[in-house]
């Protein structure tokens, strides 16, 4: 057994398996909890660890009473003594506040977000912010980049959260399962540069812009006089170009790409993706410049999507947006068109899978000629039809984002747990589905769906088994997680504590289905790693 005074002497002692274990377990229990024995961490003259006392958690800031490192009084909590190994400890016991959690990234850098490029990754979007821990335990192994700090302000907004509060949940996440292998965080569709601002002051390393509103999906269908119109009317002068040098640069020869796909550009295709994306791509670089201006010198990275519009991107569109996003010095890793086909939230790909596999093909071969950078695969949870043609087109280079599953996964274990209260949230989405499923892209009807007055407790969470149980419960997040009576929640904190007094369980749930959808991108051949 270790003795803890050599161990604080040193932070190159390894201290794993069965002996961290036992040492987490007797710091924490020297202080009347209950240790995470993962997150212990070992600095010089002291270590970290998270423990809790019922649903309660702390972070026990540890080092021997004659010699407190200078780093630990960062951290501000409750100071304690305790005894051990004949040693006086001194323990200061933290809340988990966002100090805290930002003096735990400072110091313990396995805990803040960082830059990945294009290594293949999976967002994890937590809109609850307990569910990392299960997370990290689908994709431990799998050599895959998590981002486990994911969400868009939309998701913000309707959760009731601040970007910081995210980052901090995140950071808690990855201490309490002693996650070190890195994560990314994603500041998930930005529309403004106020946006970005706020993500910038939390912390956040990826930045995803979205101009979708600057999308004009009329391109498609206009009559030849009504494109002419409208590509006369492109704001040239935000493009940097003009109409003819477009034409020089598109439609003076073949655009033959990788993988056998030819790109036939003619005035009109050409016409209507400048139309289409014209404004969208002079938006998405104004972003960045103002990113990369606000960034200085930190590392930052940057995806465009266009996956939210309502029309889907063919590869000569993708093409176009990927070249003239380029040609304005725009840096990106990752690009996320809008697919054939449906991705709808929380279910399975509905659509053709050959004209699925047709259009990915083109998008592959376009960011392989463009690129390298991944595409982005937004709306990701649940594709499982699809998941394997992604990963074998795209050869790695392809970022999976997933939110809302997880939020779905923590109510499965809800109806098992406290059946009543995922009663009263069923009864609850009923009422708001209509309004809620507006800005979403879903098709369930509500007819398909079982009352909670009909259902028994064992049935209820095969509610979550069917598309339409699914995204009822879905798109009506927002409402469950913010709706008050009398100034208070009538679900948020007895949601969050029935998953805190189960949280074995919730992180199984996510391990479980999380894992299968990260597993057909595994990176296999990572061997020494
Ligand atoms: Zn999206």
């Amino acid at each position: 057994m270790h003795k803890i005074v050599e161990l604080f002497k040193t932070t190159k002692v390894s201290v794993a398996g069965p002996a961290k274990k036992a040492l987490a377990v007797r710091i924490a229990k020297s202080a009347g909890l209950e240790a995470y024995p993962r997150s212990l961490t070992l600095a010089p003259g002291g270590a970290v660890l998270l423990a809790r006392k019922g649903i309660e958690k702390s972070l026990l800031v540890v080092s021997l009473e004659a010699s407190a490192p200078a780093w630990a009084w960062e951290f501000a909590g409750h100071k304690m003594t305790a005894s051990l190994d004949r040693q006086r400890l001194a323990i200061t016991v933290c809340r988990l506040t966002h100090d805290n959690a930002a003096a735990v990234r400072r110091n313990f850098p396995h805990t803040a977000p960082r830059v990945f490029g294009t290594r293949t990754a999976a967002g994890l979007g937590d809109r609850l912010g307990v569910g990392t821990p299960g997370h990290v335990r689908a994709v431990r192994g799998t050599g895959l980049v998590p981002f486990f700090a994911q969400q868009s302000i939309r998701e913000m907004t309707r959760t009731g959260r601040e970007a910081r509060q995210v980052m901090d949940d995140a950071t808690w996440g990855v201490f309490q399962e002693g996650w070190d292998e890195g994560f990314g965080s994603d500041a998930d569709h930005l529309k403004t540069t106020v946006d970005i601002d706020t993500c910038i002051t939390a912390g956040f390393t990826m930045y995803t812009i979205d101009p979708g509103e600057h999308v004009d999906n009329s391109a498609d269908t206009i009559s030849a006089s009504e494109l002419r119109a409208k590509l006369g009317a492109t704001n040239w002068r935000a493009l940097e170009t003009t109409e003819n040098e477009l034409k020089a640069a598109y439609l003076a020869r073949g655009l033959p790409l990788p993988g056998r796909v030819t790109l036939d550009a003619t005035e009109e295709t050409l016409a209507r993706a400048a139309v289409k994306y014209g404004a969208a791509v002079s938006h998405t670089a104004a972003m960045f410049r103002h990113l990369a201006g606000r960034m200085g010198a930190k590392p930052f990275e940057l995806e465009m999507s266009v996956d939210e519009t309502a029309t889907p991107t063919s590869t000569f569109e993708h093409y176009f947006v990927a070249r003239e996003l380029r040609r304005l010095g725009v840096k990106w890793v990752s690009l996320a068109p809008r697919f054939v086909g449906d991705f709808e939230k929380g279910i399975d790909y509905k659509g053709s899978i050959p004209a699925f596999r047709k259009s990915f093909a083109g998008h592959v071969a376009v960011m392989k000629e463009l690129g390298p950078y991944k595409i982005s695969i937004h709306s990701g949870s649940d594709k499982f039809s699809v998941y394997p043609i992604m990963a074998g087109l795209a050869g790695g280079l392809v970022h999976l984002k997933t939110a809302g599953t997880s939020y779905l996964e923590a109510l499965g274990v809800l109806a098992k747990v406290e059946p009543d209260l995922f009663r009263e949230i069923l009864d609850f989405a009923f009422a708001r589905y209509e309004e809620d499923k507006k800005s979403y892209h879903v098709s369930a009807s509500l007819a398909n769906v079982p009352r909670s007055e009909d259902v028994k407790d064992a049935k209820l969470a095969k509610i979550l088994d069917s598309n339409d149980g699914r995204q009822l419960l879905h798109v009506t997040f927002g409402s469950v997680l913010t709706a008050k009576s009398d100034g208070r929640h009538l679900f948020r904190e007895r949601l969050l504590d029935a998953l805190r007094r189960n949280e074995e369980a919730y992180y199984a749930a996510l391990k479980k289905h999380l894992g299968r959808h990260v597993k057909p991108f595994a990176v296999k051949s990572r061997k020494g790693k």
